[in-house]
């Protein structure tokens, strides 16, 4: 019955000159969302409100669904739209919503009508009473409650009248777009997706890179990071995700580095390599997953041995998280059936028994000094080599 929706967004911080940038990059995820769902649609800006218009048939819940994953939304009302002819028109399409929405007429309602249109005559109290009343004679089983009601229907005269009942919960957040870009670290495992969500959250448009190091690790392990990628991107808007061939400068640490150092070491590299396809792509800082003790790797040393090689930020928005609230931002997100595939993201020859918990940084520095020889070269052939694909949300 709906062919129209409603989509409310947060307007504390959207003043002057933001307002506009803010709504123009909703009107495009919005888009952006849609694109994989079957049908016709149409996103338009109307008197500081966003609509989304179904050209013809289209799966209710899909629509619900796609809408749901934008950020900056909210909150999504599928809203029934009638010209204006007259009050006792409009008294009639009342009615007829409220007998569709709701076939149990044991419930409460009360009326919110909004008269956004001055010249409209009558006024916003004098409506709701009177389109009460013709509720209540329409249907006898029907109560009204103003302080408590099961339903609260909405009104609103505008340029057409706005007949509206049910408001989806929205993603929150801002927009992608409004906040510029950031390069997220994505690995095959369950809290850099997370990490990759929550920036695009706030607003942050996202590329990503992928360390790989085959024959270590399989091609099934990229298949998947890939696909990581793609629901990501179902939020975060298109991906450009870079393929990083790591295994020579792993193999080269390995040989030349004391083997309790190695995944320090390791990182410490990664972060530069992202660091330099961050700045290829204007982006203005990092993402990782890492939270404070998670592994050795993530002791306040180790990060701090980490962080000591960046110039740019590192946002590390799951630092305080526990591994069970991760998870079930996971979850909700649809990542975590992928996330938990048992393919090695990291082979595990390159992972020490005992890796250092409290890495000192002159040690590492010291260690990394053997390195020289052939790292440059080595990093610059990983630069070059890399594979570089363009992810985007398809249909599931
Ligand atoms: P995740 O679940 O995200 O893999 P993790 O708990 O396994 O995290 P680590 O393997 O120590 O933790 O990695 C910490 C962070 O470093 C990851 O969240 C990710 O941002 C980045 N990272 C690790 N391995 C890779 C990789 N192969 N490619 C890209 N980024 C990686
Ligand atoms: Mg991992």
């Amino acid at each position: 019955m709906y062919k129209s929706f409603l989509i409310k967004y947060g307007e504390i911080a959207i003043k002057g000159k933001n307002r506009y940038l803010f709504e123009e990059a909703l009107v495009k995820q919005i888009s952006y969302a849609l694109e994989p769902v079957e049908g016709d649609f149409k996103v338009r800006r109307l008197q500081g409100r966003i609509y989304v218009d179904a050209l013809g048939e289209y799966d209710y819940d899909e629509v619900v669904t796609a809408l749901s994953r934008v950020f900056g939304i909210v909150g999504i009302c599928p809203v029934v739209l009638v010209e204006d002819n007259g009050f006792d028109q409009l008294a009639k399409d009342v009615i007829g919503y409220m007998d569709q929405v709701y076939p149990d007429k044991n419930i409460t309602f009360k009326v919110n009508a909004r008269r956004a249109r001055k010249n409209y005559p009558i006024n916003s109290m004098e409506l709701n009473a009177a389109l009460g009343e013709k509720i209540l004679e329409a249907f006898p089983e029907i109560q009204v409650d103003v302080h408590n009601p099961d339903v609260l229907l909405s009104v609103e005269i505008r340029e057409k009248i706005n007949i509206y009942s049910v408001e989806i919960k929205g993603a929150g957040g801002m927009p992608v777009g409004t906040n510029g870009r950031a390069m997220l670290l994505l690995s095959g495992g369950i809290d850099s997706p997370v990490a990759g969500y929550m920036i695009a959250k706030r607003g942050v448009a996202i590329d990503a890179v992928y360390f790989h190091a085959p024959p270590y690790t399989s091609e099934r392990a990229k298949q998947k990071v890939i696909d990581l990628a793609r629901i990501v991107s179902r939020y975060a808007g298109p991906i450009r995700l870079h393929i990083v061939n790591f295994t020579d400068i792993q193999l080269y640490i390995y040989e030349k580095c004391p083997h309790e150092e190695l995944t320090i070491i390791m990182r410490r590299y990664m972060m530069k390599i992202a660091e330099y396809f961050a700045q290829k792509n204007q982006c203005l800082g990092l993402i990782t997953g890492e939270s404070i003790g998670q592994v050795a790797s993530q002791t306040m040393q180790s990060l701090a041995a980490t962080n000591a090689v960046c110039t740019m930020p590192v946002y590390r928005p799951l630092i305080g998280f526990d591994k069970k609230e991760i998870v079930d931002i996971s979850e909700k997100i649809d990542a975590y059936e992928t996330s938990i595939l048992p393919y090695e993201d990291c082979c595990t020859i390159f992972v020490a028994k005992h890796p250092v918990t409290k890495p000192n940084i002159n040690v590492i520095e010291r260690s990394e000094r053997k390195l020289e020889e052939k790292i440059d070269e080595l990093m610059r052939e990983a630069l070059e080599s890399a594979e570089v694909i363009e992810v985007a949300a398809e249909e599931e």
